[in-house]
């Protein structure tokens, strides 16, 4: 990785999961903190559209290997040859009970220091979600127990919502820029979540990695800056767009319906926006509990990207895609002039 043999090595990660959302994030982050990271890729879907992705990550230095964690036997000789000592996985919702074959691998192989199996959203134990998000729940449960069965030391990342406008049927909001037609606000648009970049994500992910006070610990973000309700999104929103926007009430009700309609991965969605935006599932409890570390108190020195900067980064996007600029609110004669000369763009 083009470190002297007397420069900081840093731990092997191997992370799974690095083609999709959260993954790539923290395949990035491991990078830049110099870790040798390695990067499991399932061969079948290696397409032309990961190849250069893979290209890029390549060249900074990752190891690609390629197989799926469903395959324990491959899992463990991979493990053990390449000594792994942190695995950090990243699988989808539909892959989430598959970790336990590769805890059984993690404890066969014996080299594994630490392990982040894929969770990344709200503390599991704690949060209460409408079916179908409670199945996903259910399984991530069952992950946490295994591990903890197995004596797998581990660190459990609850990183809340991602710094982008929470679509109630999107899992990657932050693939799509927040509304330029209307608002959707949830409730009456007064309860607060945290909404965290996803660069943070992977940057405090990895520096949990190797961190003792985060052995065996649920790690908690909470950034104080990064604290907003949908009405302040919305706001925040607004005045990078230089004009108003309507905002439509989406009831506790609605939220409900969509989650029985049982359209996976979208209803999971709606039962977890539901759980955010109507029960304060990110704040409705205190960590009172000896397994609880909030990420602020281990790294105050390291500020977090505040939503404000996540929000100007889609602003200049928009306003580099000529299809966006110049897109009018609405028909509806609901736009309103910008009285801020700082607009971005229209
Ligand atoms: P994605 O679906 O975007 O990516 C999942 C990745 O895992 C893909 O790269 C996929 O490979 C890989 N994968 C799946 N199964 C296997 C397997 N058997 N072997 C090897 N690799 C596999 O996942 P997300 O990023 O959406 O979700 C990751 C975690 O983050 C989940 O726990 C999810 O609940 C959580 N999350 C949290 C969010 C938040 O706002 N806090 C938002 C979104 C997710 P391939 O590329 O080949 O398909």
């Amino acid at each position: 990785n083009g470190h002297s043999p007397n420069a900081w090595e840093g731990s092997r990660v191997m992370i799974i999961g690095s083609m999709g959302f959260i993954g790539g994030f923290i395949a990035e982050a491991s990078l830049e903190c110099g870790h040798p990271t390695y990067l499991l890729i399932r061969p079948e879907l290696a397409s032309l559209s990961k190849a250069s992705t893979i290209k890029s990550l390549q060249d900074r230095g990752a190891t690609t290997i390629y197989g799926s964690i469903k395959d324990q036997d491959l899992m463990e000789k991979v493990i053990r040859e390449h000594k792994i000592e942190i695995v950090i996985s990243a699988v989808g919702g539909a892959s989430i009970a598959d970790q336990v074959k590769l805890v059984n691998a993690i404890k066969a192989a014996g080299t594994v220091k630490r392990f982040l199996p894929s969770e990344f959203g709200h503390d599991i134990d704690r949060a209460d979600p409408v079916e179908p998000g409670l199945a996903m729940y259910k399984e991530k449960r069952q992950v946490r127990r295994y591990i903890e069965e197995a004596g797998i030391p581990y660190t459990y990342i609850c990183c809340n919502s991602i710094a982008a406008w929470p679509y109630h049927d999107n899992t990657h909001p932050a693939d799509v820029p927040p509304p330029l037609d209307r608002f959707q606000i949830y409730g009456d648009g007064t309860v607060k979540a945290y909404f965290v970049a996803g660069s943070d994500i992977g940057k405090f992910t990895i520096k949990s990695i190797d961190d003792n006070r985060t052995l065996n610990k649920t790690v908690h973000f909470r950034p104080p800056s990064n604290l907003l309700s949908t009405n302040e999104l919305a706001s925040l929103w607004e005045e990078k767009l230089g004009y108003k926007l309507p905002r439509v009430t989406i009831t506790e009700d609605d939220l409900l319906a969509a989650a029985r309609e049982m359209r996976i991965p979208q209803s999971i969605v709606a039962a977890i926006t539901h759980d955010i935006f109507i029960n304060s599932c990110q704040i409705n409890y205190s960590m009172d509990q000896p397994n609880d570390v909030e990420v602020c108190s281990l790294y105050p020195e390291l500020p977090f990207r505040t939503v404000d900067e996540c929000f100007n980064d889609f602003a200049v996007k928009m306003n580099s895609n000529p299809k966006l600029v110049n897109k009018p609110a609405n028909k509806n004669g609901t736009m309103m002039p910008n009285p801020k000369p700082e607009a971005l763009f229209i």
